[in-house]
């Protein structure tokens, strides 16, 4: 059995050697459209940011020279305020009243906050507190200079980055264009989720997970339905499924009389490249290629399918949407209570975390194995237990990944 890194390795170059530059190639989409896409161009910032000298509490602005000795009596010599800055020049012994993003009076070089002041006629003001040299404000371009890289490409686009991009002028972005990913649940047991399922029969609840792991990782899911548990069958649909970028086909890979999966790969020509991982769950997990298109087996069960997805498809999804970071988001916590570990295979397990008292703690959920959605719906992470002989004991650090 293949340790999970191996695997990965796997995956990421054989998403390598086929990724071409000019796969998913780039495409403009309106700004709002390319949250959590990935960047295809550097972003510069259109002009210094701020653009201008500017306050950033509402108050006065001064010469923090006058206030050597507080309090102190100041001239107010005129009013700033957002969009509408003061022409005027505060020179000794006088402030101007300024708002917050307004533009700063030439000759000031500080803003007192209101509630540090005491109106005491509309041409006087008391200060109260003394400042720094330039406190109360920002100074022009002290964000972003001028034709600064503001963003890089291959960043998938947060919501800081979306306001940054709007703030400098992009309604236009350019992103990766998206890859197919064909998804096919297998199973004679599978019905639809609007059926009501008849005795030895139950839901098909993966195709609804897949494709919103396939979106969340950037891609456009394409249904082809359920494949019935008979070559015919299966032939017809897998067929159709290598016509895509990626195909996911749930179910039927495992030891079982009737998990036809992998064969009707070899039939088809797929050459695959690993069919078992050191994992649990998500054991019979199977990776290979024909052609462009990228092929997948996940384990039916639905949390080995979230896992062996989160595990080995998202990454090569990331990759072809040609993403800096590829990698799922590992952090450490420490252990609350002990947890077993298995010498055959390295365990992602469904689990509890809570942030306190500055780091993450950690403590398994309890769950009923590969098919307990409930118990996964209870957790919040997955925490990573080696494979190894013996435990991970209480006070460990152990790695997990957080879910959403
Ligand atoms: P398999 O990998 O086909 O042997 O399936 C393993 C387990 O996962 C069995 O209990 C299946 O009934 C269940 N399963 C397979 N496919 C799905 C699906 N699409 N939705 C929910 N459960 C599934
Ligand atoms: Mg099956």
């Amino acid at each position: 059995m293949l340790p999970i890194e191996s695997g990965l390795e796997i995956v990421m170059s054989t998403a390598a050697a086929k990724n071409r530059p000019d796969r998913m190639p780039a495409e403009a989409v309106a700004l709002l459209d390319s949250m959590h896409r990935i960047l295809r161009e550097d972003v510069l910032s259109d002009e210094d940011s701020p653009r201008f000298d500017k306050a950033i509490r509402d108050g006065f602005a001064v010469r923090f020279e006058d206030l050597q000795q507080v309090p102190t009596e100041l001239v107010v010599v005129g009013e700033s305020r957002a969009g509408a800055a003061a022409d005027v020049h505060v020179d000794r012994g006088r402030c101007c009243e300024i708002m917050t993003g307004a533009p700063l009076p030439v000759g000031a070089n500080a803003v007192v906050m209101v509630e540090h002041t005491e109106r005491i006629t509309p041409g006087k003001v008391r200060i109260l507190k003394t400042a720094r040299e330039n406190e109360g404000l920002l100074r022009r371009g002290a964000e972003a200079r001028k034709g600064e890289r503001i963003l890089s490409s291959g960043k998938r686009i947060g919501l800081a980055d979306l306001g940054l991009l709007a703030g400098t002028g992009k309604s236009k972005v350019l992103v990766s264009s998206k890859p197919c990913v064909a998804v096919i649940a297998t199973g004679d047991e599978l019905v639809d989720v609007d059926d009501t399922p008849q005795p030895g029969q139950i839901r098909n609840s993966n195709t609804y997970t897949i494709c919103a792991q396939v979106r969340d990782a950037g891609a456009e899911p394409v249904v082809l339905g359920i494949g019935r548990d008979n070559l015919e069958d299966l032939r017809k649909k897998i067929e159709q499924g290598l016509r895509h970028d990626i195909l996911i086909v749930s179910g039927g890979v495992s030891m079982g009389k009737y998990d036809l999966v992998e064969k009707v790969f070899a039939e088809l020509g797929v050459e695959v490249l690993f069919d078992k991982i050191a994992m649990k769950p998500g054991k019979p997990t199977v990776f290979g290629h024909r052609g462009e298109t990228f092929v997948f087996g996940l384990p039916g069960n639905p949390i080995s399918t979230m896992v062996s997805f989160h595990v080995f498809v998202r990454p090569l999804i990331l990759s072809l949407l040609k993403a800096a970071d590829t990698k799922p988001e590992i952090l450490d916590a420490k252990l609350e209570a002990p947890a077993k570990c298995d010498p055959e295979r390295a365990a992602l397990v469904p689990a509890l975390v809570r942030f306190d008292a500055g780091q993450y703690r950690i403590r398994t959920a309890p769950w009923k194995g590969s098919s307990d959605l409930a118990g996964l719906a209870r957790a919040n992470a997955l925490i990573m237990i080696p494979r190894r002989e013996g435990n991970l004991e209480a006070g460990d650090t152990a790695q997990f990944l957080l879910m959403e």
